[in-house]
Formats: structure tokens, C-alpha cells, sequence
């Protein structure tokens, strides 16, 4: 029997992933292993004192803050070098320690989902953890891994794989969650001071990632891309390939799965054949649930991989 969590966030977790496992029972190995990495994740707040902006003396990060989105370079890109990495090392190793524990439930999964999954990510490799557990990176090393995975270098996440004997999928998914709380922090901070109107990309505004899904929002249906890492959400066209910037029509197009019509498509594009989910809501998916959505919705991940569709990892270099 799960311990109960007196933490309202966690308890709201364990809330949507009981009513999905209602409706779908096979998602509960993956629910179960989300709400252990939820319970680290979230355990503590993040206070954020200064806006690691290294290039900017003069204080006012507002003017570099539109500069920069002008310019279609993300909030944190360039900056990675002046990050506080403090908690994301200290969750990397608790995670990698819970990673382990749970890989024979999760091995199923295996294979059946596109590679820039996030879950596919989580449970594909897992082996050789207990040696990975053992050996003892220092805090400057797994410091440059971060900055690693936030620069899309994924030569080096698979290189620094390999020396842990741990597949890179693995890894990168590990580091990403382990990320989450900070880049989380800054895209709430974040957030009253960016002007979408100047940001034109299909990338997130704030940390640079891939959107992990978008919305289609209220009566007008606009669709906003939601990045899972940080929370940020902007507008983006829904007749336009977030990664390719393709809007030929003719090369756009989208799907559903039987049975969910009105609840969730899969937009595609037949220029870079990259997919992403659309969900019609109301209100915004709350920050700390988007990549919750994002597993909850694995049957779709499946479904584009066999029709021969896939997405970036979220900081891939395209
Ligand atoms: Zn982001
Ligand atoms: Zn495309």
C-alpha cells in the first residue's frame, strides 16, 4: 500500500492518475513510477533569487529578456554556463538511485514507442544501474551534463552513457526530470515579463525545448504549444510544423485514435514526418501536469511510431 502524501500537489497527482488507471488499468506501472518521481521532484520549493543572465551587467534583463526573443534565442539558451545547478545534481542522483527499482515493470513498454518519447526515454536500457550507482561523479561533472542536454549536444549525453553503462535514453530522461523544478521556477518568473508577440518559433520561449503538447484553447481554438520542462506556453499557428516551420497544407494533416475523437489528435507533418498531440481544454493544463498528460497519452506515442512518425527530444538540435 502507497504511503499517502500530505503534500497537495502530490495528492492532486495521485488524484488524475487514479481516474486515468480507472479508464485504462495498463497505465498504473507508469503512473506508479511518475508519482515516485513526483514525490522528489516537487518535495521542496524553489526559491529563485537573480535571472542568470551571464551577459547582462547592467541589472535590466527585461531589455535583453525582448532582445533575446527578438532575436528567437530562448530565455535560457546561452546562459547555461550561469545556472544554479545545485538541486538538479542532488535529484539526478536520488532518481537514478528510484530509476532502477522500477525497470522490470516498465520493460514491457519497451520499444513499442517513438525514441523522443519521454517514457520510451525513462524505461528503454536501465541496465547496469547498480554500476552506474557505484561509480562516483563528482558535482562538476554531472554540472556539465546539464549544460549538455540544454545545449541539444547529444553526442556527449551518449558518450557520458556509455561510461555509466546506462543507455542514453535513459540518462537524458533522468537529467530532464531532474531539471524540471528549476526551469519550472524560471518559466513562472518568466512568464509577465515575455512578450509572445515577438517569438515566432516552434520551441519554447523560456528553456528552448521542443513543446511536449499543445492545446486547442476555449471557443476560438488557438493553439498554444506547452513545454513540460517549464511550464511556458505560446501561440503557435495550428496549420504550421513547429519543428520544420512547414505550412504547405497539403503536407499537414492529423489523426486520432477510435473512441477519443473530441479528446486528443495528433497533428503530423509529412515534410519532417514529426507529430504532436493536440488537446482541446478549456484552461491551461496546470504546469506540473503536463508531462503527467504526456504519458496518460502513450497509446498516441505508439500509434504515430508505427504510422512512421516521431518527435525530437526536447532539446535536439534539428
Ligand atoms: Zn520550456
Ligand atoms: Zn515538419
Amino acid at each position: 500500500v502507497a504511503k499517502t502524501s500530505d503534500n497537495p500537489l502530490i495528492v492532486q497527482i495521485q488524484k488524475r492518475w487514479d481516474s486515468l488507471i480507472l479508464v485504462n488499468p495498463q497505465l498504473r506501472p507508469i503512473a506508479e513510477f511518475h508519482q515516485e518521481v513526483c514525490k522528489r521532484i516537487y518535495q521542496s520549493p524553489v526559491h529563485l533569487t537573480e535571472l542568470p543572465f551571464q551577459s547582462d551587467k547592467s541589472g535590466d534583463s527585461s531589455a535583453l529578456l525582448k532582445e533575446k526573443l527578438k532575436q528567437g534565442i530562448a530565455f535560457l539558451q546561452g546562459e547555461e554556463e550561469v545556472l544554479d545547478f545545485t538541486l538538479p545534481v542532488s535529484l539526478y542522483r536520488e532518481l537514478l538511485q528510484m530509476a532502477f527499482s522500477y525497470k522490470r515493470i516498465l520493460n514491457p513498454y519497451q520499444s513499442k514507442i517513438s525514441s523522443g518519447s519521454f517514457l520510451n526515454r525513462l524505461i528503454t536500457g536501465a541496465r547496469s544501474m547498480v554500476q552506474a550507482d557505484k561509480s562516483q561523479e563528482s558535482q562538476r561533472d554531472i554540472r556539465q551534463l546539464f549544460i549538455h542536454v540544454l545545449q541539444g549536444n547529444m553526442d556527449r549525453i551518449a558518450q557520458e552513457a556509455e561510461q555509466l553503462h546506462l543507455s542514453p535514453d535513459l540518462l537524458l530522461t533522468l537529467l530532464h526530470y531532474s531539471l524540471m523544478p528549476i526551469l519550472q521556477a524560471y518559466g513562472a518568473r518568466l512568464k509577465p515579463l515575455l512578450d509572445l508577440d515577438l517569438w515566432t518559433r516552434g520551441n519554447c520561449p523560456v528553456c528552448g525545448a521542443w513543446p511536449s503538447l499543445s492545446e486547442l484553447r476555449g471557443a476560438d481554438q488557438i493553439r498554444y504549444l506547452r513545454c513540460s520542462l517549464c511550464g511556458s506556453d505560446w501561440v503557435y499557428p495550428l496549420l504550421r510544423c513547429p519543428y520544420c516551420e512547414n505550412a504547405d497544407h497539403e503536407k499537414l494533416g492529423y489523426f486520432f485514435v477510435e473512441g477519443e475523437e473530441k479528446k486528443h489528435r495528433i497533428y503530423v507533418c509529412e515534410a519532417c514526418k514529426g507529430y504532436l498531440k493536440v488537446f482541446p481544454t478549456l484552461d491551461p493544463t496546470p504546469t506540473e501536469f503536463l508531462n503527467l498528460e504526456d504519458l496518460a497519452t502513450l497509446h498516441f506515442d505508439v500509434v504515430a511510431a508505427e504510422r512512421g512518425y516521431s518527435r525530437p527530444y526536447p532539446f535536439q538540435k534539428l
